[in-house]
């Protein structure tokens, strides 16, 4: 099946539990628009390269579409489609005033010069221009994409415009209208929720296995670390690392910065990336791609909690095996909803022209994601239906009220 089936799954196993008009599960089948573009870009060689991205516009019942872009050499429409999905429901479950929305890039951005990326992201944004807007379309960070890149791309759209439109676009830099706290802040909403549910199920000195070393698994291996649980093992796309007396998180991090990668490090044992899925733990964040537990390896899974840092990466199948084994499952659309929370905080420092301290975005990033997280866990515990499903429900239901209060 196919990432974005995969999500319209999710979507079609709530017509079993929650009794949402069978008009919006229609309309929620399928992106309100899709916009695929061929970007031409001169090459520092001379050479002239056309890039292929996607801008899936999925959902905006609820205000602006929302959501990052990610530069992958994998991205592919189908992909972004699924991503979009899930932006939808997930700013329905923090009940923000932003729709769903996704872009893609295929392209390695490792593999081109920073001249040419800078290239290709105001060619992605002069080839969208009429379809982004504060109160339209806000594009984001995601896998691949930096402040430096949304940078770019907030100052092309502000010179398309004619005038500066710091909203346009997140994840900037804090000096040209970033918010302060957008950096971590994915692997923060995702700590303070993991924090809360440790304590209720008694687990102390957790040990903690991360799948992915980008801006998500990163920061999430430091958050653990400074809190002292045990970093078993981390990996990235070359590989993992493996340490049973625990890794220092700060070393590897430096190694990364020289090398590239984390595979080889000193005191770590290599592991390829699916072995450290199936390592005994207390908590397994998955922070990479999509699809990673699957029917496949979902019976050789240990962890007694995943907190899903990534988007979509358990297929529905194996999604109900782990919730008849019991484990956990902290679902994507509220375990990585910091990432959108902050950007949606940014788009509002920019709209009001304000600037928020680190400790201000902080306490609004908890204000937001507890009493959402709550409201997951007594539906859930009052429902006797899984995580996943119970913030899908209370994201429906929010979707359901704005169509229905906008008499669309
Ligand atoms: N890419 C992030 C996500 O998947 C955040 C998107 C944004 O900040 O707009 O939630």
């Amino acid at each position: 099946m196919s990432i974005f089936q995969n999500a319209i799954k999710q979507l079609e196993e709530m017509k079993a539990i929650i009794n949402i008009s069978p008009e919006i599960y229609k309309l929620l089948e399928v992106p309100q628009r899709i916009l695929q573009v061929n970007i031409p870009i001169k090459m520092d060689s001379g050479e002239l390269r056309i890039f292929e991205g996607y801008r899936v516009q999925y959902n905006n019942w609820q205000g602006p579409y929302k959501g990052g872009i990610r530069y992958f050499e994998g991205v592919n429409l189908d992909e972004v489609k699924a991503l979009a999905f899930w932006m939808t429901i997930k700013c329905a479950v923090l009940g923000i005033p932003m729709g769903g929305g996704k872009g893609g890039v295929i392209v390695d951005p490792k593999k081109i010069s920073k001249n040419e990326i800078e290239n290709l992201s105001r060619g992605y944004i002069k080839t969208l221009f009429s379809d982004f807007g504060p109160q339209k379309d806000v594009p984001g960070p995601d896998m691949g994409t930096t402040p430096e890149i949304m940078a770019w791309m907030a100052d092309e759209y502000g010179k398309l415009n004619g005038a500066s439109a710091p909203a346009a676009v997140t994840g900037k830099p804090v000096e040209v209208g970033g918010s302060l706290g957008r950096g971590n802040s994915t692997a923060k909403g995702g700590f303070m929720v993991l924090e809360n549910l440790l304590s209720k199920m008694d687990i102390n000195n957790p040990c903690v296995v991360i799948q992915g070393f980008g801006n998500a698994g990163m920061n999430m291996a430091k958050l653990c670390a400074e809190k002292g649980y045990k970093v078993l093992a981390i990996s990235d796309s070359k590989g993992g690392a493996f340490n049973s007396d625990g890794l220092n998180v700060n070393e590897l991090i430096d190694f990364k910065k020289l090398n590239g990668t984390i595979y080889g490090a000193p005191r770590t044992e290599l592991l390829n990336n699916q072995e450290i899925l199936e390592l005994a733990c207390d908590v397994l964040v998955p922070s990479a791609l999509e699809n990673q537990i699957t029917e496949e390896n979902v019976e050789r899974i240990k962890a007694k909690i995943i907190l899903e840092l990534a988007n979509g990466p358990i297929t529905p199948e194996a999604d109900k095996v782990l919730e008849n084994k019991g484990i956990v499952v902290v679902p994507d659309v509220l375990a990585n909803a910091g990432g959108v929370a902050v950007s949606y905080f940014e788009w509002d420092q920019n709209l009001k022209g304000e600037r928020w301290s680190d400790e201000e975005v902080s306490n609004k990033l908890r204000d937001l994601m507890m009493p959402n997280f709550f409201k997951m866990l007594e539906l859930s515990r009052d429902s006797h239906i899984s995580l996943r499903k119970s913030a899908f429900a209370i994201a429906l239901k929010r979707l359901e009220e704005a169509y229905n209060s906008r008499n669309i």
